[in-house]
């Protein structure tokens, strides 16, 4: 069996030797864009370039190195019937579940407003909060959105959660399908976004579906840049009807210089962090799913390209 590793890694050994050791019934190689084809069996990448595909036409299956397949997808010529399995959580979810608990924090608890007393010596209490006026919605309940769903229901935060298909969660108010979305915008206050991105779901964060949310909103976008129209957020606190958002994705990465979002003290940017990927999980994941591809067992986390995630 041979195994190619095709990601920008200026220290791609940081992979391969553990790829190695986890699979030492493999060939592993390190793509080398001016090399000959090693007619691979199986791939793991990151933004892959288009020669690999033309170059390695042998491949079973490719495995993508994070949770979000957006990317690889749009590799112009990917070829149509070649299975894509994507990361399943490898603790990208208990990561992304500490961030959004810590930017509702922040506005639910008031904690600018502390620092600011600090600042000038003031010891001021202030009433404490009320659960009750921070419903929290969460878009997505795949393996990321139901760790933060759960996360902030255990807290007691009423939590409301939006996903495609029917799911039943405890002590969550779940949604299902487009029809519905409404409806769960209108009872959420403090928006996470964890889609995946996908036709349907992007520009889904334009100032429509953001007046929807009771006044005082908080955005907290974890999940890629398309999804919000940066306009439409801008025009939203404007109107006053977001007080503030939390951005870890954007559209362009690095965020431009430029940008109005650094000039907004409305806006906390972080520089698409809320959850990175853990080398040994993810190697342990895929790893274990390349051998029981190769014997032939079933394996989770295929994407449904038709549908995009
Ligand atoms: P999953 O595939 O496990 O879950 C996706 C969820 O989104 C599912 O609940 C699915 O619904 C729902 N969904 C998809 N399309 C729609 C739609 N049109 N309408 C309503 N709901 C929809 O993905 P993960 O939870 O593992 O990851 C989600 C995304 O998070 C990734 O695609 C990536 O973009 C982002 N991400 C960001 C990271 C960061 O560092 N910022 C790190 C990791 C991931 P259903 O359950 O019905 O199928």
């Amino acid at each position: 069996m041979k195994v190619l590793f095709v990601a920008g890694d200026p220290k791609p050994e940081r992979w391969t030797v553990p790829i190695q050791a986890l699979l030492p019934e493999a060939e592993v190689h390190v793509w080398d864009a001016d090399g000959p084809a090693v007619d691979a069996d199986y791939a793991i990448v990151w933004q892959p370039p288009e020669e690999l595909f033309e170059r390695e036409t042998g491949l079973k299956a490719v495995f993508n190195l994070g949770a979000g397949i957006d990317g690889l997808l749009a590799v112009p010529n990917l070829p149509p019937n070649l299975p894509v399995v994507r990361l399943e959580d490898a603790g990208m979810s208990a990561q992304m579940a500490e961030y959004v608990l810590h930017q509702l924090l922040e506005a639910s608890r008031g904690m600018e407003t502390y620092r600011e007393q600090q600042r000038e010596g003031v010891w001021k209490i202030h009433r404490p909060i009320k659960r009750s006026e921070w419903p929290v919605g969460v878009m997505g309940l795949g393996h990321i959105g139901k760790r933060v769903a759960r996360t902030l229901a255990d807290l007691d935060y009423r939590v409301n959660g939006w996903a495609r298909s029917d799911h039943s969660l405890d002590k969550v108010t779940t949604f299902a399908g487009a029809d519905s979305l409404d409806a769960f915008l209108g009872s959420t206050r403090v928006l996470v976004n964890t889609l995946p991105l996908t036709d349907e779901t992007r520009d889904i964060l334009d100032h429509r579906h953001l007046s929807q949310l009771i006044p005082g909103a908080v955005v907290i976008n974890v999940g890629r840049g398309e999804h919000l129209v940066e306009d439409d957020l801008l025009r939203a606190i404007d109107d006053g009807h977001v007080a503030r958002a939390s951005l870890d994705v954007f559209r362009q990465e690095p965020l431009p210089a430029d940008h109005p979002f650094w000039q907004r003290p409305e806006i906390t940017i972080t520089p698409h962090i809320s959850a990175r990927t853990l080398r040994d999980a993810t190697l342990e994941q895929i790893t274990g799913k390349i051998r029981a591809h190769h014997n032939g067992e079933p394996i989770t986390g295929i994407v449904d390209t038709s549908r995009g995630y």
